[in-house]
C-alpha cells in the first residue's frame, strides 16, 4: 500500500466504522439521560474571542497559558478554539437572554474542545465532552442532583468509578489557603521540582494535584483546603455530602482535589474510571458562583461537569459489560435470477420506507453466498425472492437463528417483519 500524502494532525483520531456505533450508544445514555432530568441542549461555535477564556478559565491556568489554539482571523480579532466548556456556555446563557427565564436553567451540551497537550493513550488534542450546566440556583440539592446524573450514566453504562469530592471556599477564605500554602510550600522551595516553583507563584493550587513522585510526601503534609473554609461553604458542602448519602452515592473525600480552572468556588468532583493509569479522570465539575459576573451577568450561582467521551469509551471497551447494539442489524434481502434482483432492490427500498433495516446488494452471488452473507452480517432474518416467488407474489421469510422458512404473501412482508422485530 502507499502511504497517503496526508496524516492527521498529531493528537487527534478519526472515528472509522463500526466505532461510531459505540459513540452514538453512549451518547445516546447521556442525551437521554439529561432530558429525563429536564434539561435542554445548547450549542456554542467552535471557537469565541480569547478574552472569554483569559478571563473565565483564568490567565494562569495550564489551559490558557500553554494549551490554547489561538489565532488571529483575517480582521485581526484574536480567536481561540474552545479548551473547556463552561465559559462559553456562560457566555451564550447571557448573550441569548437564558437569565431571564425561570430558575433554575438547565442545559446540557456534547461537543468537541481542543487543548494542545502532549499527546497520549486518553488524551488528545481534540476530545469530545458531555456535560450539563444549570444556572440560578445556590440550593445545595442541585450539586447533589447534578453529581447523581453523571453518576447514574457511568452505572446505567456499567462503569466502575470512584467519585473523587472536595470544596473550596468563597473568594476570601480560598485567598487565605492560598496564603498558607505558599507559605508552606515555601517552606520547602529547595526540594520543590522546577515546574512546581513555577507554579508556585502562578497557580499554587494546582500543585496539590501533581503527580510528581518527588511532591507526594511535601503534598501530603500541606495544609487542607477544607480547614479554611468559610461558614457558608462548609454548612453548604455538608448539605451536598448528606444528600449523596441519601441518594446512595458513595464518595471519597480528596483533600488535595482542586481542578485546574481558576472559576470554581464551592463543593467540586472529578469521577476516576478504574482502567487508565495517570489519564484516568473520566469526568469533573463543581461549583462556580462568581463566574456570571465575572462575565457581565447578575450574580449567578451556578453549577456543572463535564465528561471526557473518549475516556468513557476506552473503560467501556475494557470493563466486561457488553455495549448493547446500537442499531439494529439489517434484514438480507436475497435474489435469485435477474427479475427477481430487480424485485428485491424495490422491496429494499419499501422496507426502508417503513423504517426496517435493510441490505440488498449488487453483486451476482449464488444462494449459498448470500446467505453466508445474511449470516456474517448477523441478520435476524432473510428474505428470499426466487422465480416461483416472483410469479406467486410470495417471499420467502427465512429466520437466521433457527433457519426455518415459511412462505409470506409479498403485500404482508413489511408487517409481518415489523411484527416480529418488535417482539
Ligand atoms: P477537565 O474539565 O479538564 O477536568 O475535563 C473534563 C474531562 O474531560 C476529564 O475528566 C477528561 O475525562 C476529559 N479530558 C480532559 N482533557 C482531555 C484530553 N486532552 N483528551 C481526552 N479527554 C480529556
Amino acid at each position: 500500500m502507499s502511504k497517503p500524502l496526508f496524516q492527521r494532525p498529531r493528537g487527534t483520531y478519526d472515528i472509522v466504522p463500526p466505532d461510531y456505533r459505540s459513540w452514538r450508544y453512549v451518547l445516546g445514555v447521556f442525551e437521554t439521560n439529561s432530558l429525563n432530568a429536564g434539561y435542554d441542549r445548547i450549542s456554542t461555535p467552535a471557537f469565541e474571542n480569547t478574552a472569554l477564556f483569559t478571563r473565565s478559565v483564568g490567565e494562569a491556568s495550564e489551559i490558557v497559558s500553554k494549551e490554547m489554539y489561538t489565532f488571529e482571523d483575517k480582521s485581526g480579532n484574536s480567536l481561540s478554539l474552545r479548551p473547556e466548556g463552561t465559559a462559553a456556555v456562560v457566555r451564550a446563557y447571557l448573550e441569548n437572554g437564558l437569565a431571564s427565564r425561570p430558575k433554575p436553567v438547565k442545559l446540557y451540551k456534547m461537543e468537541p474542545m481542543w487543548r494542545y497537550e502532549r499527546p497520549q493513550a486518553g488524551r488528545y488534542r481534540q476530545f469530545y465532552q458531555a456535560g450539563v450546566e444549570v444556572f440560578g440556583s445556590a440550593e445545595p440539592l442541585i450539586d447533589a442532583q447534578v453529581i447523581s446524573l453523571a453518576a447514574r450514566f457511568y452505572r446505567q453504562l456499567g462503569i466502575e468509578y470512584s467519585l473523587q469530592i472536595n470544596c473550596l471556599g468563597n473568594a476570601a477564605a480560598r485567598r487565605k489557603y492560598r496564603a498558607k500554602l505558599v507559605d508552606y510550600l515555601q517552606a520547602h522551595t529547595t526540594k520543590l521540582p522546577e515546574l512546581v516553583q513555577a507554579q508556585l507563584k502562578s497557580n499554587p493550587l494546582r500543585i496539590l494535584d501533581s503527580k510528581d513522585p518527588a511532591m507526594e510526601s511535601i503534598i501530603a503534609g500541606a495544609p487542607q483546603v477544607i480547614d479554611y473554609l468559610d461558614k457558608a461553604s462548609a454548612k453548604h458542602f455538608s448539605a451536598v455530602l448528606e444528600l449523596l448519602d441519601n441518594f446512595g452515592i458513595a464518595y471519597e473525600l480528596n483533600p488535595r482535589l482542586v481542578r485546574g480552572l481558576d472559576y470554581y468556588t464551592g463543593p467540586l468532583f472529578e469521577f476516576w474510571g478504574s482502567h487508565q493509569g495517570m489519564q484516568n479522570a473520566i469526568g469533573g465539575g463543581g461549583r462556580y458562583d462568581e463566574l456570571v459576573e465575572e462575565l457581565g451577568g447578575r450574580p449567578t450561582p451556578a453549577f456543572g461537569f463535564d465528561l471526557g467521551v473518549e475516556r468513557i469509551l476506552a473503560e467501556l471497551a475494557k470493563s466486561k459489560s457488553a455495549m448493547p447494539q446500537a442499531h439494529p442489524t439489517p434484514i438480507y434481502l436475497v435474489s435469485i435470477g435477474e427479475d427477481a434482483k430487480a424485485q428485491a432492490f424495490v422491496l429494499e427500498q419499501e422496507l426502508l420506507d417503513g423504517g426496517i433495516a435493510s441490505i440488498c446488494e449488487l453483486p451476482a452471488r449464488n444462494l449459498a453466498d448470500q446467505l453466508a452473507r445474511a449470516s456474517k452480517l448477523k441478520s435476524p432474518y432473510s428474505l428470499i425472492i426466487g422465480k416461483k416467488e416472483l410469479l406467486d407474489q410470495t417471499v420467502i421469510l427465512k429466520d437466521m437463528t433457527s433457519g426455518t422458512q415459511e412462505m409470506v404473501p409479498r403485500a404482508k412482508i413489511a408487517s409481518e417483519l415489523s411484527r416480529r422485530l418488535a417482539q
